[in-house]
């Protein structure tokens, strides 16, 4: 999918409306739409990458910093203490389907393991 095209991008870009937690220069935190818990964010990089699977060792400090807003973002809701989860989805047969890479944040609920 093309960057134009993309949701996310377009989200990024202030094209289509998104409920922000937080935004720096490397990533957005949006609230998911359709939320799993009652925390549900999704921690996007500015960048455009499809997936975890496109991500290179130029990216590592990238990814370092979309898990450590994920965590900010779980204490800042004040759901640290109960614990949180942190889910990459890579692919369509792992449930990914937005192909921009992306971290969801849940909290809130107790959670299963292993994940569906
Ligand atoms: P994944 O299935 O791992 O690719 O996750 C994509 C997530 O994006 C899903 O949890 C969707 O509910 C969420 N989503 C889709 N469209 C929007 C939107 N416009 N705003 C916020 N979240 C969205
Ligand atoms: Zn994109």
């Amino acid at each position: 999918m093309s960057e134009k095209s993309c949701l996310f991008c377009r989200i990024i870009a202030g094209e289509i409306a998104g409920d922000l937690l937080h935004q720096d220069d490397k990533c957005v935190v949006l609230r998911d739409i359709n939320p799993q818990a009652p925390l549900h964010a999704l921690v996007i990089p500015r960048e455009h990458l499809e997936s975890l699977d496109d991500a290179s060792q130029k990216d590592e400090a990238l990814l370092g910093h979309l898990l450590r807003i994920a965590a900010r973002v779980a204490n800042e809701q004040d759901q640290a203490e109960n614990g949180y989860r942190t889910v990459i989805n890579t692919g369509a047969g792992a449930g990914q389907s937005v192909f921009h890479l992306h971290v969801h944040v849940l909290a809130g609920r107790p959670m299963h393991w292993p994940p569906g």
